[in-house]
């Protein structure tokens, strides 16, 4: 290789270096950086205190395993086996698109003792939808979930943790809790197990929130979700962290009214 080729080839490394590492802090940043609504996740949490939240006070070292984009029938048995196994109690956050195909996975997390929480009827970042629109995506989802395990859940999560302040107010006054995270395990960008469960050890805290998933898109693969889990749970218990549902993490009761079931 010449000199100007060698030349060539450190600056074209050096620029994909630099580009990885922009693109990684956009990341990073996560819930620090500046949100749709001009409005950090983290004075969000200050400003709706109870209605948004990312994490419980670090008082007990109880921390809440989160498992979004359910019910999938490739990866949410295996996930719900695993925790079966350990006996661990964790939340799920359904997609009501996903509830009408698969009704029986929603009963079975509901019968085995977990949290189920509103994941929005199909989909949408909120911070791009206007409030009514946003509105008919929770009621909707709300009545599918609400069909299948009799309840209507009091937890929701925005998909990709969107959501801005006027439907924040809309939230407070109908009596949700919005929850997000401030642990992800970026498991959804098909990590192998052990990068996931580095993410999930290093960062977790009395306390933390810790966002998983146990459903995918087409073609998306959560294989490494499936081999890090019991890795993870085992991790929490030798160092003394106690991981439960989020409405005993949060002290809240998982439904916001008793419906008659279909
Ligand atoms: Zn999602």
């Amino acid at each position: 290789m010449t000199r100007s080729r060698l030349g060539q080839t450190a600056r074209g490394i050096a620029r994909a270096v630099a580009l990885l590492v922009l693109w990684s802090q956009c990341f990073a940043a996560g819930a620090a950086s500046a949100k749709p609504s001009g409005i950090s996740w983290s004075e969000m949490e200050r400003r709706y205190e109870g209605v948004f939240v990312l994490s419980a006070s670090g008082k007990s070292r109880k921390v809440a395993l989160t498992f979004d984009d359910v019910p999938d029938p490739r990866f949410t048995p295996q996930v719900l086996d695993i925790l079966k196994a350990k006996r661990v109690r964790a939340t799920f956050f359904v997609v009501g698109t996903r509830a009408g195909k698969h009704p029986g996975l929603v009963r079975r997390i509901h019968r085995e003792g977990h949290n189920i929480g509103n994941h929005s009827y199909s989909h949408p970042d909120f911070s791009k939808l206007s409030l009514e629109k946003m509105k008919e995506q929770i009621s909707r989802a709300e009545q599918e979930i609400a069909g299948i395990v009799g309840f209507r859940p009091r937890l929701i999560r925005p998909p990709y943790g969107e959501i801005v302040p006027r439907q924040l107010e809309w939230a407070k006054r109908r009596g949700y809790t919005v929850v997000n995270w401030n642990v992800d395990s970026s498991d959804w960008r098909q990590l192998g197990a052990g990068r996931i469960f580095r993410n999930v050890t290093r960062s977790v805290k009395p306390g933390s929130v810790v966002l998983m998933h146990a459903g995918g898109g087409t073609g998306q693969s959560l294989s490494g979700t499936v081999r890090a889990l019991p890795r993870i749970i085992d991790w929490l218990r030798e160092n003394h962290y106690e991981p439960v549902t989020l409405t005993e993490l949060l002290k809240l009761s998982e439904k916001r009214g008793e419906i008659r079931k279909k």
